[in-house]
């Protein structure tokens, strides 16, 4: 059995930020973190368009309270408004720390850090660098991971995390180079194993956005939180469904549709392109059902809308936003300074997760928590964004409550001691588990059954919903689960088995999705993102409650609790 003090799950921002906090508060601790890919391989590497943060670089107006209302309104009020103000009144603070280590922001003509338009921010407010921000942070974060011992441990694939009567004690991890597979005990674990896009057929994810630490999390009988609430960004590539940042509408190009209409003035008649997600994204649909989608050879009627650069002339184009242009060349063939880009609504980021207080801990109902299980960052819900996220928060959160989760580690560790492991039990059920993988003979393809599941959610659980449909979904996920119990492998081997890990990674779609789509069929509202056309209206007295979904094999059980308001009453969203 392998010991450390504190093991992090993940290596994106969320898990290198909080590894980096306590090594600075407990120079001493012996921290350990696990990752399925190089860490510089997280998904955080390719978040593009910027962090907001109220540094009033070039809009003093700004304030930490304008930032707050943004968001809370941005996520039609289901936002807890406590966690909300902790993100923004720590963000400037943040983003100088991220300077101090070395992350390379783009400038003002006077040296200091420019900040960008972001759809639904009222000022401008987004720090970046160019169009690769993930990469410029994940970076230095990586070589102050280095700097501070923190003990790696890239491409293990962490297949379950062990908590026992209410106490969490470590995890059982699978090294992909070698088939070995160890416990791993600790005093302390924290999950920040990021979102779980590839649950759709159209994602802006990477192939490791799986979801495994929501499915670990459930596994273990606690709660997924409004995991109704998926964002599906405006503006993915036609077809690919790769990301074409936000940044681009924030440096001031136009959706266009078939009639050459900037219809956004039928939807955000004030804030147009830069109208938040949910509403954008909608709008898009909305025109494409009208029969003002394009096809590739113009003719209208066709499946996406165009987002048109050409007026931002080349120039700016190239020194603003160079890898959307690139992107866009490379997989469609498009020069943007001559020609729109084909784009469509693509699954990009989830909202819910697993539910955890601003210290980062896990809850394990409305009221309790789980002892010494953390989490951070896009697989965690301590809900700054509700129904809906603003562009630019998502990297803000993963390192303000990367921090405070490493500082409230850093605080509870002195406390706790190591647990006894009925180690032998652990790594035999991980063994049966792998060796039953490897030995089935017969059984389902696994692209053809991931394909299924993925066009499933797409199909039953996307941008518009009704109960018919979802309840459709229901009982085809229902078959689609039981052939993912069945999978067969090509490769038998143990030695870097991607299609082993492709294999766990099923059930963890599986279990994601299954709560998606219970969770979503039990609000009866239209919210944020989740926007129901059986019902139509937001309904507060009924639903301004948080969902919590419990997992089992049996079915998913719903509960609630209630949303943190305090500084802003709900009011109607207009933009
Ligand atoms: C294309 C794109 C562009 C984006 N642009 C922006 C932007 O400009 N601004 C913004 O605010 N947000 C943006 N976002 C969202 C934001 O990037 C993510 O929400 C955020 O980076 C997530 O960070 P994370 O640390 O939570 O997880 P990730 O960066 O996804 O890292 C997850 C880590 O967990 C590990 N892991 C997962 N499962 C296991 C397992 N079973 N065993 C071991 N390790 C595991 C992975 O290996 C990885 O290291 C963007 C997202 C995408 C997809």
């Amino acid at each position: 059995m392998l010991d450390h003090d504190v093991i992090i799950v993940g290596g994106g921002l969320a898990g290198t930020r909080a590894a980096v906090e306590i090594a600075r508060t407990l120079p001493d601790a012996d921290i350990a973190l696990i990752a399925k890919t190089h860490p510089i391989r997280s998904h955080s590497v390719a978040a593009q368009g910027g962090i907001a943060a109220t540094l009033k670089n070039v809009d003093d107006t700004d304030s930490w309270e304008a930032h707050a209302f943004d968001t809370v309104k941005g996520s039609d009020y289901l936002a807890d408004q406590d966690a909300v103000a902790l993100l923004t009144q720590e963000a400037p603070g943040v983003v100088i720390d991220l300077e101090h280590m070395g992350v390379l922001f783009s400038r003002l003509e006077d040296g200091r850090i420019a900040q960008r338009a972001f759809g639904g921010h009222s000022h401008r407010r987004t720090c970046y660098a160019a169009d690769k921000t993930g990469h410029a942070m994940l970076h230095e974060l990586v070589n102050n991971l280095h700097r501070s011992g923190v003990t790696l441990y890239d491409e293990w694939y962490v297949m379950r995390a062990i908590v026992e009567e209410g106490v969490a004690k470590g995890v059982v991890a699978y090294h992909i180079e070698s088939g070995r597979i160890e416990v791993m005990r600790a005093k302390i674990l924290m999950l920040a194993t990021g979102g779980y896009g590839r649950v759709f057929n159209t994602t802006s994810n990477d192939y490791a956005s799986t979801g495994d630490g929501l499915a670990m999390a459930a596994q273990c009988g606690l709660p997924l939180e409004d995991m109704e609430f998926v964002q599906f960004h405006p503006t993915g590539l036609y077809p690919a469904g790769v990301l074409i940042s936000e940044a681009v509408r924030g440096e001031g190009a136009y959706l266009r549709n078939a009639n050459g209409d900037r219809f956004m003035e039928n939807y955000a008649p004030k804030q147009m392109e830069l109208a938040p997600r949910d509403i954008t994204s909608r709008a898009i649909v909305m025109e494409v059902r009208a029969g003002r989608g394009i096809n590739l050879d113009g003719s209208a009627g066709g499946p996406f809308v165009h987002l048109d650069l050409r007026h931002m002339g080349r120039e700016k184009i190239m020194e603003r936003v160079p890898f959307c242009w690139e992107e866009a060349h490379r997989l469609a063939g498009v020069d943007a300074a001559e020609e729109p880009m084909p784009v469509r609504p693509t699954a990009h980021y989830s909202m819910g997760g697993i539910p955890v207080n601003t210290r980062g801990q896990v809850r394990s109902s409305a009221d309790g928590l789980t002892d010494g299980l953390y989490a951070a960052g896009e697989c965690a819900c301590v809900s700054v964004h509700g129904a809906n996220r603003l562009g630019s928060n998502s990297l803000l959160e993963c390192v303000v409550y990367g921090k405070l989760t490493g500082a409230a580690i850093a605080e509870d560790l002195p406390a706790r001691k190591a647990l006894d492991i009925d180690e032998e039990k652990y790594i035999e059920e991980a063994k049966v588990r792998i060796q039953g993988l490897l030995d089935r003979q017969g059984g389902e393809r696994i692209d053809a059954v991931r394909q299924d599941l993925q066009d499933c959610m797409s199909e039953h659980c996307s941008v518009f919903r009704t109960d018919e449909v979802m309840s459709e979904g229901l009982a085809k996920l229902q078959a689609i689960c039981e052939r993912a119990g069945r999978v067969v492998l090509d490769d038998r081997s143990t030695v870097w088995n991607t299609e082993l890990i492709e294999a766990m990674e099923i059930e963890s779609l599986v279990v994601v999705a299954q709560t998606i789509l219970n969770s979503a069929l039990q609000r009866q509202e239209s919210r944020g993102a989740h926007s129901r056309e059986d019902f139509p209206d937001r309904d507060d007295p009924n639903f301004l409650k948080h969902t919590l979904a419990y997992y089992s094999p049996a079915g998913v059980e719903i509960r609630h609790m209630p949303v943190a308001l305090g500084m802003f009453e709900p009011k109607e969203r207009k933009y």
